[in-house]
C-alpha cells in the first residue's frame, strides 16, 4: 500500500462529527404584578420552539393550576409563580410536544388526525401520538 491510499484509509475512517444538537429552550422573562406573573418574552419562547401559542398556554394551564392570557408578546397568568415553575414546565411541554422521541431534532410538527394528535418528525420521518391537552 502506498502513501496516498493510506491516507485515503485513515480519512474514511472519521467519524462524522455529531451536531452538537442539544435543543435548548429559551428561558422566561418576566416579573409578578400583584398576584399575577408577567412573562415578557413569552411570543420569542412559541416562535423558537415553533408552536401555537395557544396551545402552550394550555398546557401551562393545566400543570401550573393556572388561567392566562395572551397579550401581544405577552403571557399573563393568574398566578403568582417562580420562573423555575415556569422554566420546568415549558422543558416538560417541549420534550412532550416538541422533540422527536426518536432522533431528538425540534424539527417537527403537530398534525391532527382522526381526533388523534401526532408529533410528526421532518428530520427523521417518524410520526408518534401524543396525548391532547
Ligand atoms: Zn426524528
Amino acid at each position: 500500500m502506498d502513501y496516498e491510499s493510506l491516507l485515503d484509509n485513515a480519512y474514511e475512517k472519521i467519524e462524522p462529527v455529531e451536531e452538537s444538537g442539544r435543543f435548548e429552550v429559551l428561558k422566561v422573562k418576566g416579573h409578578h404584578e400583584g398576584t399575577k406573573t408577567i412573562i415578557t418574552n413569552f411570543g420569542q419562547v412559541v416562535s423558537h420552539v415553533r408552536r401555537n401559542p395557544e396551545h402552550l398556554m394550555k398546557f401551562l394551564n393545566k400543570e401550573l393550576a393556572s388561567s392566562s392570557e395572551i397579550s401581544g408578546d405577552r403571557l399573563i397568568l393568574s398566578r403568582k409563580l417562580s420562573s423555575t415553575d415556569i422554566n420546568d414546565r415549558i422543558e416538560k411541554y417541549v420534550k412532550r410536544f416538541v422533540l422527536c422521541p426518536k432522533c431528538k431534532k425540534p424539527d417537527t410538527e403537530l398534525e391532527s388526525s382522526g381526533g388523534k394528535v401526532f408529533l410528526k418528525c421532518l428530520a427523521c420521518g417518524e410520526r408518534y401520538e401524543v396525548h391532547k391537552i
